[in-house]
């Protein structure tokens, strides 16, 4: 006992404690989770002892015995780090409507609490963001905001006239950026940089040849500017034409799955030559349908506690669900498309990292979409350890996370204690037991 006791000490003086207590954030008692399995990255592990102390993990032998740490028995249970969203949007939704209106404090908090009590421990939201976005970004990172730590690209740019689309949208010009020529875009990106964003958004998408898609010419301008102050370009595409235009321009990430055709060799072997990245959001589109498919899953408690009293009515009205199932059958190949490229991408070895849109339109349902995701992942052909890596691991290293996204001793206590394994069957990570956030309980149970 007394040589365990010492190498606890020894252990602790270790750790960096000065970087651990962000300005205004006390820190947590120390708490041993014992006797817990968790996701290592491949698989999960014999049952371990974790110490979550001045936020920060530390995986303990099985004869070590701290004193002073609260312990939790979690036998049976299975841990996994916290899921990190890599496209989302933040403060635009509220109930069944969207608009600038809601770019307020109070609703970005309130839905990064909503990702947090879902198990998802950072989220990015790519673009429409209003200028507030980046005070609260500098909150967040200091510990300041609750709820799910807060990344983003602030406005994000467009084509003038282009996507997003502002009047089907809803949208101010404060949330997207459309600069004129190639100059302006580099004035826009360096702009961005200067007040503050994890990462650079572009729209590429001419949506249907109904509005201007990004020339080359602009998005090699943003991927210059961006490259030139170390941020990554994400770029919104639909289409295989768009993705080789954003591969072309050396954009960092596609933000959305390739959806209307196959991906071919010669753009597979560019995106993994240059290390692509590519967040498939499979969810996006099904999101147009699966709830107007099977109107029952509204029952379903985990998705209920995501959704308002306005939502569901939406989701349950007759004509709304008749008018979205007449629009069905294009998003439905959107989806079939999508997971076929996926599990062709992931094979090839290109960086995949996790992403929904959620809180792009109400229907992309914060928390929930990220599950489902995660399903649908799986039901493209990835191993559910695979899909985990990818929704915590890859996408950390995506947004250079270097301080989280694993079980990892001197990481970040971002955890997620779950009620069953979710390698063996992905839908496990809705049986949520508890939620840790840099080593303080924050959620419980969904239901
Ligand atoms: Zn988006």
């Amino acid at each position: 006992m007394r040589l365990a006791r010492r190498s606890f000490a020894l252990a602790l003086a270790g750790l960096p404690l000065a970087r651990l207590h962000p300005a205004g954030a006390q820190a947590a008692p120390p708490i041993l989770l014992d006797n817990v399995r968790y996701f290592d990255g491949r698989a999960m592990t014999a049952p371990a002892r974790l110490l979550m102390i001045d936020g920060t993990l530390r995986i303990l032998g099985a004869d070590a015995a701290p004193n002073g740490a609260q312990r939790v028995d979690l036998t049976g249970r299975y841990v996994i780090p916290a899921l990190i969203a890599a496209h989302s949007h933040i403060g635009h939704t509220s109930g069944d409507t969207s608009g600038r209106q809601y770019y307020t404090r109070e609703n970005v908090e309130a839905q990064l609490r909503r990702y947090q009590a879902f198990g998802i421990g950072a989220a990015a939201s790519l673009g429409l963001n209003a200028p507030l976005f980046h005070a609260l970004r500098a909150e967040s990172r200091a510990g300041r905001l609750p709820g799910a730590l807060l990344l983003g690209a602030g406005p994000g740019l467009g084509m003038p006239e282009g996507a997003p689309p502002a009047g089907p949208m809803n949208l101010s010009d404060d949330q997207v950026i459309r600069p004129a020529d190639p100059a302006a875009m580099r004035q826009g990106v360096n702009d961005l940089a200067d007040k503050g964003i994890d990462l650079v958004k572009i729209w590429i998408d001419g949506l249907g040849d109904t509005v201007p898609q990004m020339t080359p010419d602009m998005a090699r301008a943003a991927v210059e500017a961006a490259h030139a102050r170390g941020l990554k370009v994400a770029a919104h595409i639909h289409d295989l034409s768009q993705a080789r235009l954003a591969v072309e321009a050396d954009v960092d990430v596609l933000a959305h799955g390739i959806r209307d055709k196959e991906i071919d060799d010669g753009l597979l072997a560019s995106m993994r030559d240059r290390g692509t990245w590519y967040i498939p959001t499979i969810q996006i589109d099904e999101a147009e349908y699966i709830y107007a498919d099977n109107p029952a899953i509204i029952e379903d408690p985990f998705l209920r506690a995501a959704l308002s009293t306005g939502m569901i009515a939406r989701m349950q009205d007759p004509a709304r669900r008749t008018a979205q199932l007449g629009r069905a059958a294009p998003r439905r190949s959107d989806v079939r498309i999508n997971k076929l490229n996926l599990k062709r991408i992931h094979d090839a070895g290109v960086p995949v990292a996790f992403g929904t849109d959620s809180g792009g339109t109400p229907l992309r349902v914060q928390g929930f979409a990220e599950h489902r995701e995660l399903e649908l992942m799986v039901e493209a052909g990835l191993t559910a350890a695979q899909t985990l890596d990818i929704a915590t691991a890859r996408s950390a290293q995506l947004l250079g996370l270097t301080d989280r996204g694993s079980v990892r001793d001197g990481l970040r206590a971002d955890l997620v204690v779950l009620e069953a394994d979710p390698l063996a069957n992905i839908r496990n990570t809705r049986r949520i037991a508890r939620v840790y956030q840099a080593g303080r309980e924050v959620a419980g149970p969904i239901t």
